[in-house]
């Protein structure tokens, strides 16, 4: 049916289901937020999407990533606990590491896992492995969505509804439809995959559109251009997962998330679109939800 509502978010939608911070929180009434991501040579990756979920509120964010990036990660992210996971020569997870990341997802409240994995076989069996075991609500991104083409059975056996993050490239190939004809019918293709998934599928670029699989669709007015830039989809990927951590439902974390990452975008261009990086807009999302709430 074209009848179907598309829904434009405004502030006042976001306002209404953001988490309130309670003046007595502490760090463990805020949310546990697991991210597995990096590889070898894709450190950053996991640094960013790490850093987003403490930037959109999250109280304890560890990292797990495989055992040779430990030493670097642990050096950039002052605030964030790092976990050695197992890994292959090409230095992306190994399929040991399965037992270890189920095990760390089922002290945490959330798990976005893909952004800088990598795509060698032993990782994918790996990424496809945790997350139909794992009990938490799930984000996945980047190589966890590039494993997944093939496979998106899979996403009807984890325990949550999964968010599915993917750029139109990956669209494209989870998919298999070509990248003109993801971008020619954004909204309707997203509809279609999150009805068939059973999945909230987030397809990101300008005007991102947010699809559920009873058909429900948001389209985000907020970003722009100078968000084209590497990195910025793995701090969309933590405000998600740092947002479900503090205790709102996946439904309303992937709406609210794209969102408040736009307009971090928007606050970070106001010294310059042109040449804005992903640590820039991590470090405007709290000015972000800040604008939002007052
Ligand atoms: P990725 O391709 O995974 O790095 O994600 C890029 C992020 O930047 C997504 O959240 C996109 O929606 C956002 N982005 C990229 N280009 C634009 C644009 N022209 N306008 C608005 N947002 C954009
Ligand atoms: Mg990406």
């Amino acid at each position: 049916g074209q009848n179907i509502k598309q829904n434009i978010v405004m502030a006042e939608n976001v306002r209404a289901v953001l988490p309130r911070r309670n003046p007595a929180a502490h760090k463990g009434t805020n949310g546990r937020t697991l991210v597995i991501a990096g590889s070898r040579g894709l450190s950053g990756a996991a640094a960013m999407a790490a850093e987003g979920a403490l930037r959109a509120g999250a109280g304890l964010v560890t990292l797990a990533a495989p055992a040779s990036l430990q030493d670097i990660l642990a050096t950039k992210l002052t605030e964030v606990m790092t976990k050695p996971l197992s890994e292959i020569d090409a230095g992306g997870i190994s399929r040991e590491a399965v037992a270890d990341m189920i095990e760390l997802a089922a002290g945490c409240d959330v798990l976005a896992i893909g952004p800088g994995i990598g795509r060698s076989e032993d990782t994918a069996a790996a990424v496809r492995e945790t997350i139909t075991a794992v009990e938490c609500p799930l984000v996945l991104d980047a190589d966890a969505l590039y494993v997944l083409a093939g496979f998106t059975g899979l996403l009807t056996e984890c325990a949550a509804l999964p968010v599915l993050t993917p750029h139109p490239g990956e669209m494209a190939r989870l998919t298999g439809h070509s990248i003109q004809l993801v971008n020619s019918d954004r909204i309707n293709i997203t509809r279609k995959a999150a009805g068939e998934w059973g999945s909230i599928v987030v397809l990101k670029g300008a005007r991102t559109v947010v699809a559920f699989p009873d058909g429900e669709v948001y389209i985000n007015p907020t970003g722009n251009a100078g968000m084209a830039t590497g990195g910025t989809g793995d701090v969309l990927t933590g405000v998600i997962a740092g947002l479900i951590a503090q205790g709102m439902s996946s439904h309303d974390a992937a709406v609210a998330g794209v969102y408040i990452h736009g307009l971090a975008g928007n606050i970070a261009a106001q010294s310059g679109m042109v040449g804005l990086t992903a640590t820039d807009l991590l470090k405007a999302v709290p000015a972000a939800l800040y604008g939002i709430n007052n």
